[in-house]
């Protein structure tokens, strides 16, 4: 089944070149030219992402990106804003609503497949059901959870897929681009702290069972899962 993508905008041009470029690059495309056109259909068919544009002539597309994260059944679904605007607060109040990025026109359309293609990854990763085990610890990636024997480890999604990611790739050495490839989709528009953020907050969960030793930093290099102890 092809990816489906709604395509919220009221200029033709940008509407039709949009269009063009998604259906190109294999995706089902669906057109709004309002809040409410695209409401209406979001109730029909829900869509495997949304591009937003901000100046639509009902409401402002933030509006509708507000409206979208309320509402439980949109609540997942990936979106990019479009906009024209560009200053820092913009930025942050389309984050803020809920997109998931951001695209300033005028944007290349390689850019922005580039984007979509990222978010498809980030918000779907491809993890196997079975569990696995990491060192001492369980993981069961059907329900993400984390176990020490019967003690539950709470941990957000992103540090799940990394230690998931460590415990099915054996003790070698990632670097941080790699990292950011295998677990987020994409090296290109995420910053290489992005992993060390997510490798602290790892860390801080394993140490709840005294178990933080278990992801290595080797310097110069990246991070490697090691169930023997570093001397
Ligand atoms: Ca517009």
């Amino acid at each position: 089944m092809p990816t489906t993508i709604l395509i919220i905008e009221d200029e033709p041009a940008i509407q039709e070149l949009l269009s063009v470029n998604l259906q190109h690059a294999g995706y089902q495309v669906h057109a709004a030219y309002s809040c409410h056109e695209a409401q209406q259909q979001i109730k029909q068919q829900m869509p495997d992402l949304i591009l937003l544009d901000w100046m639509l002539p009902d409401q402002p597309g933030i509006q509708l990106a507000h409206a979208l994260r309320r509402d439980t059944r949109t609540r997942d679904v990936p979106l990019i804003m479009l906009t024209a605007r560009d200053t820092e607060q913009d930025k942050v109040d389309g984050l803020e609503a809920g997109a998931d990025d951001y695209l300033t026109k005028p944007f290349s359309p390689r850019e922005l497949l580039a984007r979509i293609k990222s978010l498809l990854r980030r918000r779907a990763p491809q993890l196997a059901p079975d569990p696995v085990q990491a060192g001492p610890l369980t993981l069961d990636p059907s329900s993400r959870s984390v176990h020490l024997d019967e003690q539950a480890v709470s941990m957000g999604p992103s540090e799940f897929r990394l230690l998931h990611f460590f415990a099915t790739h054996g003790q070698r050495v990632y670097t941080r681009t790699q990292l950011l490839d295998q677990i987020w989709g994409d090296h290109v528009f995420l910053e290489e702290r992005t992993v060390d953020v997510h490798v602290r907050r790892l860390r801080k969960a394993l140490s709840t069972v005294g178990q933080e030793h278990l992801i290595q930093t080797i310097r110069g290099t990246g991070y490697r899962f090691s169930t023997t102890h570093s001397s």
